[in-house]
């Protein structure tokens, strides 16, 4: 597994990747704009070299953007929702010109529609972006979330029909938050809870569909619908269930990105030792039981 935070862009795309490396960043991600805005100044093309270059000198990759939170795909506001798709459009573009691997969307929140209705939106609005951009070469990823407040992709099961009503199927992927699984509903607490959770994931979406991780602990408990993201072996899924995520064999060769809480710097060098600190002693694991693993099929594998 490779380990990155969401890294801030203050100062310029620029200060990135010294930033990230810093912090011992295997991947990254970032906000190519202000999350809370929809207005945007594109970087110079100054900017965008230095970005690039410095990321590839920290062999840095992949490099993730997160949309902006006011995109909503689903919005029943005709304004808001003609905003969302050329927003996500010109994500789509930007991370092209940026070198960008994957762009994040979250899944949208609906208000009066039924959920299928909002789902067919959702892929709708997909569609339209996605052929506005025009670009093919990025990968659009779609983030489950916590529910709660009308926000769709509680389910594997909405992940799923949004790739399956779209047109753009092969251009989508899925990123899980561990605490948004949680905070939905899966146990991924326990040993039964993650496997349980992987196969139906396997079931209803298919693991050549995951890209990427977003490795949150949760503050808020279990199918409470309330998005608080805490440190790492810190909030109520705690470090076993950790350990045994980043071990799993069908998890291991996934990029993840940590969204934790940041009051200071110190806060990002803990949890980065703390994840690759258990990500170590699984490779002694993976040595360990490497023969019966050969014996098992994966999927039977914790
Ligand atoms: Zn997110
Ligand atoms: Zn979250």
């Amino acid at each position: 597994m490779k380990f990155g935070f969401h890294v801030s862009i203050q100062g310029g795309l620029s200060q990135v990747p010294e930033r990230a490396a810093e912090l011992g960043c295997e991947c990254v991600q970032i906000f190519s704009q202000s999350p809370r805005s929809w207005e945007s100044t594109p970087p110079s093309e100054q900017e965008v070299s230095l970005f690039r270059r410095g990321l590839e000198q920290a062999a840095i990759s992949p490099c993730v953007i997160h949309t902006p939170y006011l995109l909503n795909l689903c919005a029943e506001d005709k304004k808001i929702l003609r905003r969302s798709r050329t927003l996500l459009a010109e994500e789509m573009r930007r991370a092209v010109r940026i070198g960008a691997d994957y762009v994040v969307v979250h899944m949208g929140t609906k208000k009066n529609n039924s959920e299928q209705q909002a789902l067919k939106l959702m892929a709708q609005s997909i569609d339209s972006s996605l052929q506005a951009s025009g670009g093919r070469r990025v990968k659009l990823l779609l983030e489950n979330t916590s529910g709660g407040g009308g926000k769709l992709g509680y389910t594997f099961q909405h992940l799923a029909a949004v790739l399956e009503l779209s047109g753009h199927r092969g251009d989508l992927g899925i990123c899980l938050d561990t605490a948004h699984l949680f905070q939905a509903g899966y146990d991924i607490r326990t040993r039964r809870g993650l496997k349980t959770a992987i196969r139906e994931f396997e079931r209803f979406v298919g693991l050549e569909k995951l890209f990427l991780l977003h490795l949150n602990d949760s503050l808020t408990p279990l199918g409470s619908g309330h998005d608080r993201h805490w440190h790492i072996g810190r909030g109520l899924i705690g470090k076993r269930a950790f350990k045994r995520i980043l071990r799993h064999p069908l998890l291991r060769g996934l990029p993840a990105i940590m969204e934790t809480p940041k009051k200071n710097e110190t806060d990002d060098i803990k949890n980065m030792r703390m994840v690759k600190k258990m990500h170590e002693r699984s490779l002694l694991k993976k040595i360990f039981t490497g023969f019966r693993a050969t014996k098992t099929t994966l999927l039977d594998y914790n």
